[in-house]
């Protein structure tokens, strides 16, 4: 959901291409089905589509490592939980600033959502600052940024800003443990349900089961 916001954004600022990455995760076929619905529907063309298998290697994560189970929401207390895949988003980045320099992009959107969220690491702002000393440091021209538009806002905002832009939400997927319906029960369910109904929308998706929402 806020991948496709993100996209949506850059998409209508600029001349976009989209990066998808399949790490061994549970839910990857249907991630990569959304990527390529997503792409098509916002007209982006250029595409790029990255396998990584040292994370699923590395598993550590209960997305990469089938023996781990994906905890229901109320069962994530204050810690970072297990659905933490140990540091992913630097991969990610990794292949995207790669792919900047050859195509001479100069900003990478990324979705990070730093508050309403499951308190990742590396969606904190200093992460990105740090990692804009690493491209400065380490590229071509060290011109390259990555930006972060969501990390701020609230997940009812993103929602709101979703609409706005038109971003093609029936095409997403955040369920962590689901392919076929989304759970309703892991947290990337249950913070995606809050915020639409927060936001006063109805998710388009198909779930197995929705919480009762106060
Ligand atoms: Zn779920």
């Amino acid at each position: 959901m806020d991948s496709c916001v993100c996209a949506a954004l850059a998409a209508r600022d600029h001349e976009a291409a989209a990066l998808h990455i399949s790490y061994g995760q549970r839910t990857e076929e249907r991630e990569r089905h959304s990527f390529e619905s997503i792409c098509k529907r916002l007209g982006i063309r250029e595409q790029l589509v990255v396998r990584n298998e040292a994370l699923h290697l590395i598993g550590g994560s209960a997305l990469t490592d089938e023996t781990i189970h994906v905890p229901e929401s109320h069962e994530i207390g204050c810690d970072i939980p297990v659905t933490y895949v140990p540091f992913r988003n630097a991969h990610f980045l990794s292949v995207a600033v790669s792919w900047a320099e050859v195509l001479g992009a100069s900003r990478i959107y990324i979705g990070a959502v730093e508050q309403d969220s499951s308190g990742y690491p590396d969606c904190r702002p200093a992460y990105y600052k740090a990692f804009n000393e690493v491209i400065r440091a380490g590229t071509k021209e060290g011109s390259i940024e990555v930006v972060t538009p969501l990390i701020a806002m609230r997940k009812a905002e993103i929602v709101r800003l979703g609409v706005e832009l038109g971003a093609p939400f029936d095409l997403t997927w955040s369920c962590y443990s689901r392919q076929d319906r989304a759970c309703g029960v892991c947290d990337s369910c249950v913070l995606r349900l809050r915020a639409f109904h927060e936001a006063g929308s109805v998710d388009p998706l198909p779930y197995v089961s929705v919480p009762e929402m106060v």
